[in-house]
Order: C-alpha cells, then sequence, then structure tokens
C-alpha cells in the first residue's frame, strides 16, 4: 500500500489530514552558519516552531506539511524531525536543489558532478536518509526539488538548450526525473514568477522531465500563479501535471496580499470550471523561522515569516466561498489532491 513518507517515519494516507504542500520550517542561505548575528540552536528554534505547529493543528486541523526547503537553503534534518516530535505534525523533507543563478542554489561542489551521481543523492536521501554536517542521519525525505529561475526582478536568461533553465539547472531536473521514475515519489518545482511572462517555466520544465521519464501526474508546478495566464496553466494541466497555489496572503511581487489573494482566487475558479480541481494543491510558502540573520535593510523581515498560519482558513477560504468554492472543493485541495500527489 502506498504511504507518505515523513521525517518520522511512512504514514498511512488516510493519517495525513489537511496537508501544506510548500513551507519551510527555516529558510537561511549558506554563509549564514559563520555570522555572529546569527546564532542558531536547534532546541529553542524547535520549541518556537512547534508552538506555531500546535496552534495550526488545534485551530485549523493542518496535520501534515511539507518541508520545501532544498539543502542549500537551510534544510536541517535534526531541525526537521524535533520540530516533528514537539508537535505531533507529520512533516515530510524534501531533496533536490534550488535555482543556480546568484549564486545560491546547486553549489560549486555538485556543479561538478553528473545527473547519475546527483540521481544517486536524491534517492538515497529518500531511501536511506539525508546527510548534514558529513553525518548519516536516519531522516528520509519524502518529496524531490527541482529549481529555475533568478531571485532578482529580471527573467532568468535563456540557456544551453533554449529554455530559460541553466545548465546545471537542466541537470538536476534530469536527476530528479530519473530518481522520481526509480522511487514513484512527488517533484516539486520553484520557477521565477518573472519568467511566466516571456515563457511558460512549467511547460519548459515538463519537456525536460519527461525527456528523462518523469510521470507528469507526480509533478507540481511552484510558483505558478504569481505572473501566469490562466491559459498557461491550463495547458500544464492538460500535459497532466498539478499547479501549487503559494504565497497565500504574502503578496510576493504585487502591492498588497488583498491584490496577489484576488488574483489567485479567479484563476482557481477559472480552473475548476475547466474540471481541473483535482490539479491543484495549497499552501503559504511560510518560513517558519528565519535563518538569515538580524533584520536590516539591506535583509528586511519578510511576508513569508509574517503571514499568520490560520490566513488561509480565515481570510482565503471565505474569499474562495464566496466565488463558489466551497467546503468539498477545499477537501480536494488540502486532503484528496496532496495525499494523492505524496503517495509512493
Ligand atoms: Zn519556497
Amino acid at each position: 500500500m502506498a504511504k507518505i513518507r515523513a521525517v518520522l517515519g511512512d504514514i498511512s494516507v488516510d493519517k495525513a489530514g489537511i496537508t501544506l504542500t510548500h513551507e519551510h520550517l527555516r529558510y537561511a542561505y549558506a554563509g549564514c552558519e559563520y555570522d555572529h548575528h546569527n546564532l542558531f540552536d536547534v532546541e529553542s528554534a524547535a520549541s518556537q516552531i512547534g508552538q506555531t505547529l500546535r496552534n495550526g493543528m488545534s485551530q485549523h486541523g493542518i496535520r501534515t506539511m511539507v518541508d520545501l526547503t532544498p539543502p542549500e537553503l537551510g534544510r536541517h534534518p535534526d531541525l526537521i524531525a524535533e520540530s516533528a516530535r514537539r508537535s505531533g505534525m507529520n512533516i515530510i523533507a524534501t531533496t533536490g536543489f534550488y535555482g543556480e543563478h546568484n549564486a545560491i542554489g546547486i553549489p560549486y561542489y555538485w556543479r561538478r558532478k553528473s545527473i547519475e551521481y546527483l540521481e544517486e543523492l536524491l534517492v538515497r536521501d529518500v531511501t536511506e536518509g539525508m546527510v548534514y554536517d558529513y553525518k548519516q542521519t536516519p531522516y528520509k525525505a519524502g518529496i524531490l526539488k527541482v529549481s529555475t529561475g533568478a531571485l532578482t526582478a529580471e527573467p532568468s536568461p535563456v540557456g544551453p538548450h533554449g529554455r530559460r533553465i541553466g545548465v546545471y539547472e537542466d541537470r538536476a531536473l534530469r536527476a530528479a526525473a530519473r530518481a522520481q521514475r526509480k522511487l514513484g515519489c512527488a517533484i516539486n518545482t520553484h520557477t521565477h514568477p518573472v519568467d511566466w511572462t516571456l515563457t511558460n517555466p512549467g511547460i519548459e520544465m515538463l519537456d525536460v522531465l519527461e525527456e528523462d521519464g518523469a510521470d507528469p501526474g507526480k509533478v507540481i508546478i511552484g510558483h505558478c500563479f504569481i505572473k501566469s495566464t490562466t491559459d498557461q496553466l491550463e495547458a500544464i494541466c492538460k500535459r497532466g501535471a498539478c499547479l501549487q497555489i503559494d504565497h497565500i496572503g504574502i503578496p510576493w511581487m504585487h502591492e498588497s496580499a488583498e491584490q496577489l489573494d484576488e488574483i489567485m482566487a479567479r484563476q482557481i475558479c477559472e480552473l475548476v470550471d475547466l474540471d481541473y480541481l483535482d490539479r491543484l494543491v495549497f499552501s503559504y510558502d511560510r518560513f517558519f523561522f528565519h535563518g538569515r540573520g538580524p533584520v536590516t535593510k539591506e535583509e528586511p523581515d519578510q511576508f513569508n515569516t509574517r503571514v499568520p498560519f490560520g490566513y488561509l482558513f480565515d481570510k482565503f477560504a471565505p474569499r474562495l466561498k464566496k466565488k463558489g468554492f466551497g467546503a468539498s472543493e477545499l477537501q480536494s485541495v488540502l486532503v484528496d489532491n496532496p495525499w494523492r500527489l505524496l503517495a509512493f
């Protein structure tokens, strides 16, 4: 029987309950670990995170959450496990890579490796457990992540294959596709919103993933509601892949949460009218613990940290309900669809 691979062990699908598919327990950039202003202690961070998670469980019935943090963005297996223990939340950890631009994702060490070597990392993270600080942990990842795009207002450059996918991102995509074929687990992608104004990044990623054998039915395209058209989203659904509604309550590249929420709610309802309710999953992309040092002008506090954990239920669900998207539709996007995608 298919199971969902949470960090403290596999769980049966019917135990997953309400599931958020794209969050970050800790969000940090490489180098932060030797900053005098950024000391970090697993116990106190897990205590803080655990409290927030328990509130989400008791007040809104959230049972399961994917920590979609790739290793180079601060993934911390002990912190994930300890937060799961303290809260009772099922937390799914991630293996894979962030985008190569701005020198954030795919560290130089991994840029030198072959597709086969990358694939082995992904498979062993899921089947044996993740490595942290040169040590093997018993904590297994339960989903793969691939990414394209920069972290700026500029679009990603066109890569060597005529797509807005860099040379190392292309390798990471192919490694994930091959690992997905072996394992059967889901792949969740990060895309750059600005790229959606020039191409369909979801289709470009699916082209690469499917060339190397990935099952599009197990692919979730992330950040696809920030700067897209409904036609672009429909094209992804027609390919058999799923769409992630993220940044609920977080006005990424928009003037207000109100503005982006309304755009997303309208597109969600248009997709439901086109009969694609079974392709949608929801999340915030929330940072539960900010590991990027003190808040300054250069490193400002972010909406990803500030959005209330109940916002989806208190603010976004009522907005959807007014458009005819009610309790049974919410059950699909928060429970049934994530279970189907995460189980393998
Ligand atoms: Zn994210």
